[in-house]
């Protein structure tokens, strides 16, 4: 990475976004727009189209007839295939420039951001791409006077609601498989993250998707995402975000056409250390990137650290010493390892969290305050609190935040309880040079991704799946392509 592209890049200006709504860029229906704020100073960097029901309803209505003429679905495999090849090339031929688009709108630290946003994006396009002409239907084991043949249809209109956490890389968890398989899709993006995967939308088109089989609204959650939920005419809904969210995606699934609902929710992950961990140095820089990189808001991160009693003190310390090193601030300077906390409200609700965990009990060793505030941006030290019990708020609920709640256990079976003690079952790992105990916590550990003896990084090969009230369904994988087929079975007497 190179910091003068990088700066050059950071001092365009950056024109008004439209929607994209059946290959064109249209504003909102009554003009609105947003104002899209910078949370490295604070500043408004530039505007959205601020979606309404009417201009949700047109992108619905352009994905329902292009998926109807099956000016996509119909298309070979092949031809397929070569449109989102050249998706994904264009992705990586405007990588820096998505990636720093991306990082101005929601803070993330810029290493950080080229890695997971326009690399892996492009890169799970590709998975996709290539998968698309090797998937069969079946043929069933049926009497030889009957041919039964299972066929893998597209669905039709998939709607995708994405977060803001690392929007180019989950919209390419659900775009890739979604395309690929001939569906056609209408994007929400988040309001706090919306730039660069409009930007990524728009380069599937130059890519020769056709037009409508990729629609993108911005705009508020409760006004064009309800009307996604609610519409009659999306047959499976997509989402990433919060639980609060996913709850309401189910009710207007059943207060209208029970579209199917997959959803990637929150987290509370547990990273369970052991006294016999094969390198506890290494363990603690790692647990220390594994929750406080972009900020904590990350949906697998290791936000509960769980310590076995007799290490207790010397790896909280050690965790504490890496989170110090670390350094947080501007998060276009290829230097810092943390960037900023994505709006003023969610580093607010941070603060309280802290505010709330000293009330119960917990002790600050490291961080607990906002930084850098003459900068206008929002910016958080990565916070350690010790003596959080089993069941105080900041062991039981979501953050989203750089702060790490630590709880020390004594025995195997201990470390376990505490693990599966919250409502969520999206990660977790276990630090241990005992390889029987090693499976043990994965097969003890209630949730969708265990670790051993490391903390993320899980690449496209794997399934990301919530446990519990983390979600349903897969992305990630030739496993996330079950959420955008339908089984039709042919049952033919001969
Ligand atoms: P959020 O639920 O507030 O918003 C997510 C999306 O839902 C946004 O696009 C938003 O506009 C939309 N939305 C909000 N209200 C809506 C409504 N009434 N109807 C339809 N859509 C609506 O979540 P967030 O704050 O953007 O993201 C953070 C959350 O996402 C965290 O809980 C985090 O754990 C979770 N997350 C999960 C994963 C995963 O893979 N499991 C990955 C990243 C983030």
């Amino acid at each position: 990475m190179d910091q003068t592209q990088i700066d050059a890049l950071r001092a365009q200006p950056i024109a008004p976004f439209f929607h994209l709504i059946d290959g064109k860029h249209v504003p909102a229906s009554d003009g609105g727009t947003m104002n899209i704020i910078s949370p490295i100073d604070g500043t408004v960097i530039t505007t959205t189209a601020a979606g309404t029901a009417a201009d949700m309803e047109a992108a619905i209505a352009s994905a329902r007839a292009a998926f109807e003429d099956g000016r996509w679905a119909n298309q070979p495999p092949a031809a397929r295939k070569k449109v989102m090849m050249k998706w994904a090339d264009l992705i990586e031929a405007n990588a820096l420039e998505l990636a720093v688009l991306g990082v101005r709108d929601n803070g993330t630290e810029i290493g950080m951001a080229i890695k997971a946003e326009p690399s892996s994006a492009a890169a799970t396009i590709r998975y996709y791409a290539e998968a698309l002409d090797k998937i069969y239907g079946e043929i069933a084991p049926t009497s030889s006077d009957i041919l039964g043949m299972i066929h893998k249809e597209p669905v039709g209109v998939v709607g995708a609601i994405i977060p803001w956490n690392f929007p180019l890389m989950i919209g390419a968890w659900k775009l890739g498989p979604a395309l690929a398989m001939g569906n056609s899709v209408v994007l929400k993006p988040s309001e706090t993250a919306s730039l660069s995967l409009m930007r990524m939308a728009e380069l599937a088109l130059e890519a020769g998707l056709p037009e409508g089989v990729l629609n993108a609204v911005t705009g508020e959650g409760r006004i064009v995402g309800e009307t996604m939920g609610l519409s009659m005419d999306v047959d499976v809904l997509v989402f990433t975000g919060s639980g609060a969210t996913g709850r309401r995606l189910l009710e207007y699934a059943a207060r209208s056409n029970m579209k199917r609902v997959y959803l990637e929710l929150g987290g509370k992950s547990p990273n369970i250390v052991f006294a016999d961990a094969p390198n506890l140095d290494e363990a603690a820089n790692v647990s220390a990137g594994g929750i406080f990189r972009n900020s904590g808001q990350v949906c697998v991160a290791g936000s509960r650290l769980l310590v076995e009693a007799s290490i207790h003190d010397e790896f909280v310390a050690a965790v504490a010493k890496a989170a110090e090193g670390m350094r947080v601030g501007d998060p276009l300077k290829v230097d810092t390892h943390i960037g900023a906390i994505n709006s003023e409200g969610q580093l607010t609700a941070n603060l309280g969290f802290v505010k709330t965990a000293t009330a119960e009990g917990g002790k600050i060793v490291t961080g607990g305050d906002r930084i850098l505030q003459d900068t206008g941006g929002y910016y958080m030290a990565p916070t350690v609190v010790t003596g959080v019990s089993r069941d105080a708020t900041l062991a039981q609920k979501e953050v989203f935040g750089p702060v790490l709640a630590v709880t020390p256990f004594e025995t195997e079976e201990e470390a376990i309880a505490l693990a599966n003690s919250t409502v969520y079952g999206l990660a977790g790992a276990a630090w241990t040079s005992n390889l029987g105990r090693a499976h043990r916590m994965v097969r003890g550990v209630r949730s969708g991704v265990m670790h051993i003896n490391t903390y993320g990084g899980a690449d496209g090969t794997v399934p990301l799946s919530g446990f519990g009230q983390s979600g349903n369904g897969s992305d990630k994988s030739l496993h996330a392509i079950e959420k955008y087929v339908n089984l039709k079975t042919a049952w033919i007497k001969l």
